[in-house]
């Protein structure tokens, strides 16, 4: 293999050139659906669908009256919710489009001005000179310039998990679909490194040309969505039975045993058979619900096929030959269908319609709309904002999921500690002083640390040169730069002919080269001391070579003093070789020289400690997986604040090597009990996982490289780093962005605090959906009028719902969700207390408001009461009354809402609430706006300033009710 060639790469100039010639490294999004496309959407929703039906008949019958205006008012209802809702989805679409534009921003790097330097993808350029690493994905199509041991995962596009790549034209692969010095946007280096020339970017690469996919995919369905889904089935079912039974007790009350006009046999004949076509007609929307309740009592049937696909409008038509067949039939039997006086009599039709829109109205009212969309809603702006506080979600469930974690397992370097790497000390046995001079040893420890490493150092900056890549080796590099050598003139000089790169099981690296300097072919060797130190022979002093065995002692002593401050520790090797086509390999064999030791120090974070503290008081276990060892691993430990030397012992600690011994019964019974996992592999992660899990916990894990993806993917959350590999980040649920474990301990916070605003906006609109159901339900059966009219009921149900979710579902995350224990995850949404408080507030709404019913029935009262009013206009003035305490009563019951669970009062953090307080007045200033002008179409007529009032003030004995139950269980 050649030596490494020195990359100039472009200019800044020259970058500028190129953007304007071919543009900038992105993918033009797919052609998003027209909005109005979207908007119709809308309509699909059987519920919809269903009013409309109803909205169209009740204008038919408007047409002959020709009285329009609650017809008017059902079709603005049905507008404005589907307009309210399609609103709330596009806004929370918009927030979920930021995943891709972060996506774009993969830091790269590239070779520009003779530099190193790392830019975001998309602003890589035709021309540039890219540098690849084990785990990155590649930002765009070019050729290979260098290539060590580099394998490449290009399944994206060819489905091949693994292909070679090479410069070497004498071994390029023949019958391959891209060249094998070809590398290509979007497939990822799964070994070995390289540096490729870009020749295509954004569109015109083979990616952008499939357009496999030009976004990053949000999967729609969370646990919780699942859990809302049988809900929804259950309150369907409940709303359906009592909508049917409303239907049957007004048609019978008010057409066949008190009808405006006596009925004659066949008009009832051939109303029946035009009501059996209606209901084959509307087959599309009872039965789902019908089968949603089979579901739910554990029934395995599945909806018919010619149902769940057949078109409404075959389903319509096939209600109409329904009818003509049963009109056909009655037609044997003397009645004729054709004749007029068969016909039921037009204020029957009527009030056939009336019983069959509150029906309709009652299973709108009963099916809560608002629910899935205050939970997209709530996932949306919590995507947004965790965003903010460096939490970028990739997946939608994640942030729920982090509400109920029970254990997090992270790592150590950059999660925990700075990953500012910094030497501290080294104790190479050769050197005088540990000075670096031009003697042979001094040679191989620096071509040791500039070789046999893959990081490099950014020197845009003169000021503060930064290392890229692997931290481990960019320290080394930088300790190398602070005595004046330059590693990339050494590098450069030397050349690799075979390399085996760091990785986590191995915990070592080594790289063959042919060293001009020293004259002869050496194997350089680095890794973790204990397995370095199990390779060599001898130990390079500055009295000459010593066996190991002789030095043993004094190593490990110096090793445990690093260790116990915390510092990683490494080993290095060499060997002169003299067979040029050994593979490393076979090199390898316990003939190396030990050349010393080094020790890396990288601080705490400063507020990890805080985090720690924050998740142990929130009930959450925090476990150390690391690679380091058990020195290092501990004494960290002990500074974030998990490991307590008198409490734990060493039941608390294991290393990989030990745990993979335990048998599965053993390890059961010791996952809980582990704080620390030290010389952890990937392997070991994944096994810790899976046995917490199967101990019931809810488990959240971090990871950054490419072999951490599989215990990324298992955990119930996986979190990657922002400086961690593509492969990790696309196994992961979160990535977070300054890879800080207080970002985690947010992600927590935020998880508990949406479920919470979910529950209370269950608590709102239950309450509702209870009450309406009941009033609606009892006032239909036993008063004479509507209690509220379809118009009324939309307004309360679709739009204030609407909003409500809107507002309870964008209130603040709140710290306080830290001082509790974790929900467990098979928890019904609706808890036993939600669901008490529900049943509780809605029945004694029900009474006030039957009550209030009840009492102004009669004349005597309502004269009394209304005096003010002109005397034909009383019962509409009660009407309008009753409907405003009604939509007030929820209107209070929403702060209640808003303070659930919080302990504190629905007027604290009010001002921090914006979205709440508009929703608020937009409810309270739409209610007005509604009682004044709504006229006939809502049935209501102005109030006085005096009403307003009072009805104001009275119905916020709820909300000071429920400041007064706060206040007693606070104290
Ligand atoms: P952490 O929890 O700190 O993220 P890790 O699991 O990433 O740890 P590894 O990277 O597997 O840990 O490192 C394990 C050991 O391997 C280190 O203690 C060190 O001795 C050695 N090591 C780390 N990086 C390199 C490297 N680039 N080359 C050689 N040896 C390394």
């Amino acid at each position: 293999m050649e030596g490494r060639k020195k990359y100039i790469g472009l200019s800044d100039s020259e970058v500028k050139a190129s953007r304007q010639k071919h543009g900038a490294n992105i993918l033009t999004p797919p052609k998003k659906e027209p909005l109005w496309k979207l908007f119709l959407k809308k309509f699909e929703d059987p519920i919809i669908r269903i009013l409309l039906i109803a909205a169209f008949l009740s204008l038919g019958i408007s047409i002959i009256h020709n009285e329009y205006i609650e017809t008017i008012g059902i079709f603005c209802a049905i507008l404005l919710a589907t307009g309210v809702s399609f609103w709330f989805e596009m806004d929370a679409n918009k927030k979920f489009d930021v995943l891709n534009q972060v996506n774009d921003e993969d830091q790269i790097m590239v070779m520009r001005n003779g530099n190193v330097k790392q830019v975001a993808k998309k602003d890589i350029v035709v021309g540039d000179i890219v540098l690849l690493e084990i785990g990155n994905e590649v930002p765009a199509d070019g050729e290979l310039l260098e290539a060590v041991s580099m394998q490449i995962d290009e399944s994206c596009l060819t489905g091949e998990l693994s292909i070679d790549k090479t410069t070497d034209p004498e071994h390029f692969e023949e019958g391959v679909t891209y060249p094998s010095n070809w590398v290509l946007r979007g497939t990822k280096v799964i070994n070995g490194h390289g540096v490729f020339e870009v020749h295509r970017i954004g569109d015109n690469t083979e990616f952008g040309k499939v357009a496999v996919k030009a976004t990053e995919k949000v999967e729609g369905e969370t646990p919780l969505n699942r859990q809302l889904d049988s809900l929804a089935k259950f309150i369907g079912v409940v709303g359906l039975i009592l909508a049917l039974f409303t239907f049957l007790v007004l048609v019978l009350k008010d057409v066949v045993f008190d009808p405006i006009v006596p009925m004659q046999k066949r008009q009832l004949a051939l109303l029946a058979g035009a009501m059996l076509g209606v209901a084959v007609g509307m087959i599309k929307v009872w039965l789902p619900i019908i089968y949603g309740g089979l579901e739910l009592l554990g029934k395995d049937s599945k909806l018919p096929k010619s149902v769940k696909e057949g078109g409404w409008l075959r389903w319509l038509l096939t209600g109409v030959l329904v009818t003509v067949a049963i009109s056909s039939i009655g037609y044997v039997f003397g009645v004729d269908p054709l004749n007029s006086s068969s016909w039921i009599n037009l204020d029957t039709a009527t009030e056939i319609l009336q019983a069959f829109m509150v029906a309709v109205t009652l299973v709108v009212v009963a099916v809560p709309e608002g629910l899935p969309m205050s939970v997209t809603l709530s996932l949306a702006l919590s995507m947004r904002r965790m965003l903010k506080m460096n939490n970028l979600v990739r997946k939608m469930h994640a942030v729920e999921t982090m509400g109920a974690t029970t254990v997090i397992c992270t790592d150590k370097t950059g999660t925990l500690t700075q990953n500012q790497m910094q030497v501290a000390s080294t104790n190479f046995y050769g050197l005088e002083d540990q000075r670096l001079t031009d003697s042979e040893i001094s040679r191989l420890v620096i071509g040791n640390i500039s070789v046999n490493s893959t990081a490099f150092l950014d020197f845009s900056d003169p000021k503060k040169v930064a290392a890229l890549g692997n931290p481990t080796e960019g320290a080394l590099l930088l300790w190398l730069n602070n005595s004046k050598i330059l590693y990339s003139n050494i590098r450069n000089k030397e050349a690799i002919i075979e390399q085996l790169p760091f990785s986590t099981e191995r915990k070592f690296m080594a790289t063959f080269v042919d060293s001009p300097k020293l004259r002869k072919k050496v194997l350089y060797v680095k890794g973790a001391p204990e397995v370095v130190l199990s390779k060599c022979k001898h130990v390079i002093t500055t009295e000459g070579l010593v066996p190991v065995n002789e030095y043993k002692e004094k190593i490990n002593s110096q090793l445990l003093q690093y260790q116990n401050q915390a510092m990683r520790t490494l080993g290095f090797a060499y060997q002169y070789v003299d067979d040029a086509k050994a593979a490393v390999e076979d090199l390898i064999k316990g003939e190396l020289v030990f050349l010393g030791i080094a020790g890396i120090s990288d601080p705490v974070r400063s507020d990890v400690p805080e985090a720690v503290q924050h998740c142990l008081s929130a009930g959450v276990g925090v476990k150390i997986v690391t690679g380091d060892t058990y020195g290092t691993a501990k004494e960290i430990g002990r500074q974030i604040g998990i490991w307590k030397d008198d409490e734990d012992t060493d039941l608390n600690i294991i290393g990989g090597v030990d745990f993979e011994k335990l048998s599965d019964e053993e390890a059961l019974n010791r996952v809980q009990g582990l704080k620390i996992m030290c010389r952890a592999r990937p392997t070991d992660k994944q096994r810790l996982v899976h046995l917490l899990k199967q101990k019931g916990e809810i488990v959240a894990v971090t990871g950054d490289g490419t072999n951490d993806a599989p215990a990324l993917n298992y955990a119930d959350v996986g979190l990657s780093m922002g400086s961690g590999t593509s492969v990790a980040k696309e196994a992961s649920d979160i990535t977070l962005l300054d890879d800080s474990f207080s970002s985690i301990a947010t992600a927590v916070m935020w998880g508990r605090s949406l479920y919470k605003n979910i529950q209370r906006f269950m608590l709102f609109q239950l309450t509702i959906n209870v009450a309406a159901l009941l009033i609606v339900f009892l006032g239909s059966v036993f008063g004479q009028q509507l209690p509220l009219t379809v118009t009324q009921m939309l307004w309360v149900n679709l739009i204030m719902d609407t909003f409500a979710a809107g507002a309870l579902a964008s209130l603040p995350p709140d710290p306080n969700v830290m001082k509790t224990k974790p929900r467990k995850n098979s928890d019904f949404i609706v808890t036993p207390s939600i669901a008490k408080h529900i049943l509780f507030t809605g029945v004694m709404f029900v009474i006030l408001l039957l009550g209030m019913m009840y009492y102004f029935s009669g004349p005597v009262h309502l004269n009394s009461f209304f005096s003010y009013v002109a005397e034909g206009d009383r019962e509409r003035y009660f009407l309008s009354y009753f409907f405003t305490v009604f939509v007030l009563l929820q209107f209070w019951n929403m702060f209640n809402a808003k303070a659930y669970a919080t302990g504190k009062s629905a007027f604290a953090g009010l001002n921090k609430s914006a979205g709440f307080e508009l929703v608020a007045l937009i409810i309270l200033v739409g209610q007005i706006l509604i009682v004044t002008f709504g006229g006939d179409v809502f049935r209501t007529m102005p109030l006085t300033i005096q009403d307003w009032g009072i009805i104001i003030g009275g119905t916020s004995v709820v909300l000071w009710i429920g400041e007064l139950v706060r206040l007693i269980r606070k104290k």
